[in-house]
């Protein structure tokens, strides 16, 4: 191939911004505002003053969302089509990536507990990324005469260390047992990676599917408390993959196999607090090395570099079939619009430019 386009060779990195609105503090304490969206533009300013130095920068990026762009907007202009093409048979993964407070579990999640599936089978609108797209996914093949199957796994991944959010185990027994649950990853002799033991959920419905996902979140939050986990340095990684048998008009069977990660990355902060001060120094390190690692690959695709490092981290390694080759990457980066998140901002702008 001789393009050296971005999409030319098949690397298709879409990176999006998202700036939440206000927070009622915020506007309580009379926040002020440092950058603007242009969502037209898909550009995004910032504009503050630090000590007597004036900073003025300007960011392009795929698609820009600002503060008053609803679930809907995004849903619909950025993961849509990449949910059609997992429906065809391609790996994708949808990331979001922010400093803690800005909308990353807005944006993947919603509001849990109002975005189920009503009696109509419609969503509340402030359902996020995951409950649209297996909905999306669930009305697509129940509409199409073919045989499917979809499965679900949730996982995440704390210190470089994997644990299952589906295994039904009571969490006292995972306290208990904490070391023998850090499930091992191992190459499968075909280039990929397995989870061993991790729990893989046959779903038949969109409902079923909330279902274990509100059972993962809780126990997410069980063990928050109990294990003494802080969830914003947690890696969150949803993935459906879906077995399609279709018929083709010479009457020839063809399988069709798609996965779709949803990724809820660590806190970006995560890259700079928490150093050895804290006696952290090694969790710092690996929440480092995910984030750090995941930058990396995602930039050598995007130029075209020969060694991707996907061995550089848990995360990449896990998610290495889905990035790069024919898949479809989206990032979603998420800021606050306030003065006093402006050194994280910059940070993120700067983190989700260089994926671009
Ligand atoms: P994070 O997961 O990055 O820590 P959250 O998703 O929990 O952040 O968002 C922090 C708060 O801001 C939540 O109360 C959330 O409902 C609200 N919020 C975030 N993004 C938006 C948005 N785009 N529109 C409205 N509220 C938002």
């Amino acid at each position: 191939m001789s393009g050296r386009g971005r999409h030319e060779k098949g690397v298709n990195v879409q990176v999006i911004l998202r700036c939440r609105p206000f927070s009622d503090d915020e506007l309580r304490n009379n926040a002020r505002h440092v950058i603007s969206c242009n969502d037209q533009k898909r550009e995004v300013a910032v504009s503050q003053n630090i000590a007597g130095k004036q900073i003025d920068r300007v960011y392009t990026f795929d698609k820009v969302f600002g503060p008053s762009a609803h679930q809907k907007d995004l849903y619909e202009q950025a993961v849509i089509p990449i949910v059609k093409e997992v429906l065809e048979g391609f790996n994708c993964t949808i990331f979001a990536y922010g400093q803690t407070g800005t909308g990353k579990t807005y944006t993947m999640e919603g509001d849990c507990k109002r975005s189920k599936i009503g009696p109509k089978r419609d969503l509340p609108s402030g359902a996020g990324i995951i409950p649209k797209a297996v909905k999306q996914i669930f009305d697509t093949l129940e509409h199409q005469n073919a045989e499917y199957s979809v499965k679900v796994t949730f996982l995440e991944l704390y210190n470089e260390e994997i644990t299952d959010l589906l295994a039904p185990e009571k969490i006292s027994r995972v306290v208990e047992e904490k070391q023998k649950k850090i499930l091992p990853l191992m190459e499968d002799g075909k280039g990929g990676v397995i989870v061993k033991g991790l729990e893989e959920e046959i779903v038949t419905s969109a409902s079923e599917i909330f279902t274990l996902l509100e059972r993962g979140t809780a126990k997410r939050k069980t063990a928050e408390t109990l294990l003494n986990k802080q969830l914003s340095r947690c890696h969150s990684l949803f993935s459906i993959t879906i077995h399609i048998k279709e018929a083709t008009s010479e009457g020839e069977e063809l399988i069709k196999c798609g996965k779709l990660n949803l990724v809820k990355l660590a806190g970006s902060e995560n890259i700079y607090r928490f150093g050895a001060r804290e006696g952290r120094a090694r969790e710092a390190g690996e929440i480092n090395k995910s984030l750090l690692t995941l930058g990396r690959v995602i930039t050598s695709l995007v130029e075209h570099h020969g060694h991707i490092p996907y061995r550089d981290s848990k995360l990449t390694r896990l998610l290495r079939d889905s990035l790069g080759g024919r898949t479809k990457t989206c990032i979603v980066a998420t800021v606050s619009p306030a003065v006093h998140c402006l050194e994280e901002t910059l940070s993120t702008l700067d983190y989700a430019h260089r994926s671009k």
